[in-house]
């Protein structure tokens, strides 16, 4: 092992390695120190400078030469970096005074880069160079190799690292996205491309968005949770937020963004972006429980304009922004002394996944808004997103769409009217085509409503107007128990925010 004090590494965006992490400290060093060819050390103490704060405490250590106890204020690793570095500051020898140990020097917070003489394959980029044992603290993916393998060349032996890929990774940690929910979940994110889109997309969208000296994190999101699809989704609205008009970014920095996100008509097609999300349980040091990849960004966004323009079609809102949010925000529930998302999360996994968000929505009404103290229907404007989200998404058939919608708003003014609430639990219930049709039977003859035609013929595959059984079903239970829960609730007659579907 050497003390690479000569060793000298390159800072460019020449050699991306392919992994997420380590290109975003390649970049990271790129926008602070520019390119060039530097000492490892050098590079180590910038990092160092910035990975280390005082605490505000004060300790005492035992200095020697006057022989005398001083104090000296206390420092450790910055959070929520501390989560990731476990080395503690050296104390030097201790001593022991009046029963009590004391260090002999104010304890060294620092890392040790320490390279091979003989130079072998870098693991992540693959050039040869003398390297280092990966440790979390340069690359947080080495917490579990077995259950995240697909990051590991050599999986079992560990990573061995070449010290451009070490440096960076460390650098890495200061260009993620990262939101803490107390002592639940910390989140955070990564957005990836080319490199030379990565640089201007820290430098002008990611930096400018910044929050600085927050314990919770260092974006806004329109919400965040315990789970990784809710946060994700309410960090990327915030995020889409910026693309028509935007108060903290330059009008170069919004143009970009909206080009990254296919907003405006570009030459060719927009570069490629991911986005990386990862969550784990912070505690004493970070236990990763998921990694995720999103790719369709462009397409959400295109989803998130429809949304907009419907609200702002239909006069729900002239703030369709926070309207989306306010009806995304909904999916939550108090229970005891702890704000459950689950079906938040649920849902918005089905949204950046393009997959069906209904199942969760339903269950959210029926077992969440209908058996409140105070039951209430859904946000105003949520039947409007989501019946959009059918067609554009599902591919339903917008005519068959709006029979479903005029059909469970009539079942559900009769169910309130005849109070017939079961019935829409039975409807809610049913597990297969049968049990559908018997419960519609019992809907016709007890409420006296007659079965739009479109709904009685079952096709091949039991879909029903081409539509999957069960989707049509859950439809109209939402339909249905969100107008009998509008007719339930007493009449409000206050402001828009509270205005209800
Ligand atoms: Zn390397």
């Amino acid at each position: 092992m050497s003390n690479n004090k000569h060793q000298t590494v390159k800072i460019d965006l020449n050699r991306p390695t392919g992994n997420f992490w380590v290109d975003t400290g390649m970049v990271v060093l790129t926008r602070k120190l520019g390119e060039g060819e530097y000492t490892v050390n050098d590079v180590l103490k910038w990092l160092l400078d910035r990975l280390i704060q005082k605490t505000g405490n004060k300790g005492s250590y035992y200095d020697e030469k006057s022989n005398q106890l001083r104090e000296y204020e206390k420092e450790n690793w910055v959070y929520p970096i501390n989560l990731f570095i476990k080395v503690s500051g050296a104390p030097g020898k201790k001593v022991k005074i009046e029963g009590k140990d004391y260090p002999t020097q104010p304890p060294k917070f620092k890392l040790d880069l320490k390279l091979s003489k003989k130079p072998g394959i870098c693991d992540l980029c693959g050039y040869e160079a003398p390297l280092t044992d990966a440790k979390m603290w340069m690359f947080p993916f080495i917490v579990d190799p077995a259950k995240f393998g697909t990051f590991y060349s050599g999986a079992k032996r560990g990573l061995r690292l070449c010290a451009q890929c070490a440096l960076s990774g460390l650098a890495g940690y200061f260009g993620w996205l990262w939101k803490a929910q107390g002592r639940d979940a910390f989140h955070f994110f990564i957005f990836y491309s080319e490199p030379e889109e990565m640089e201007r997309l820290h430098r002008e969208v990611l930096e400018p968005l910044r929050i600085q000296g927050d314990k919770s994190g260092n974006f806004s999101s329109a919400f965040s949770g315990a789970y990784l699809h809710e946060t994700t989704l309410g960090m990327l609205l915030e995020l889409f937020a910026h693309v028509r008009q935007s108060d903290r970014l330059s009008e170069s920095g919004r143009i970009y963004l909206a080009s990254l996100l296919g907003a405006t008509p570009s030459h060719g097609s927009p570069p490629p972006i991911t986005l990386y999300a990862v969550t784990g349980e912070p505690g004493q040091s970070f236990s990763m429980k998921a990694l995720k990849e999103f790719s369709k960004l462009q397409l959400l966004y295109r989803l998130y304009e429809n949304w907009t323009e419907v609200l702002l079609d239909k006069q729900i809102d002239f703030n369709p922004h926070q309207r989306i949010i306010q009806i995304l925000r909904q999916f939550e529930a108090q229970q005891g002394n702890k704000r459950e998302t689950l079906w938040r999360d649920k849902i918005a996994w089905a949204i950046l996944e393009f997959s069906d968000p209904l199942p969760f929505i339903e269950l959210f009404l029926f077992d969440v808004r209908a058996k409140d103290k105070n039951p209430r229907p859904l946000v105003y404007g949520t039947l409007e997103i989501f019946g959009n989200y059918v067609q554009e998404v599902l591919n339903m058939d917008e005519q068959f769409q709006r029979i479903l919608a005029g059909f469970g708003h009539s079942l559900g003014e009769a169910a309130h009217e005849h109070k017939e609430m079961g019935l829409l639990y039975a409807l809610r219930n049913a597990k297969n085509p049968e049990e559908f049709y018997r419960v519609l039977n019992d809907v016709q003859f007890r409420l006296e409503i007659t079965i739009p035609e479109a709904l009685l013929r079952i096709e091949k595959g039991e879909r029903i107007s081409g539509v999957p059984w069960v989707r049509v079903k859950t439809l109209l239970s939402i339909y249905a128990m969100n107008t009998f829960l509008r007719k339930n609730a007493p009449q409000k007659t206050d402001s828009d925010t509270e205005k209800e579907e």
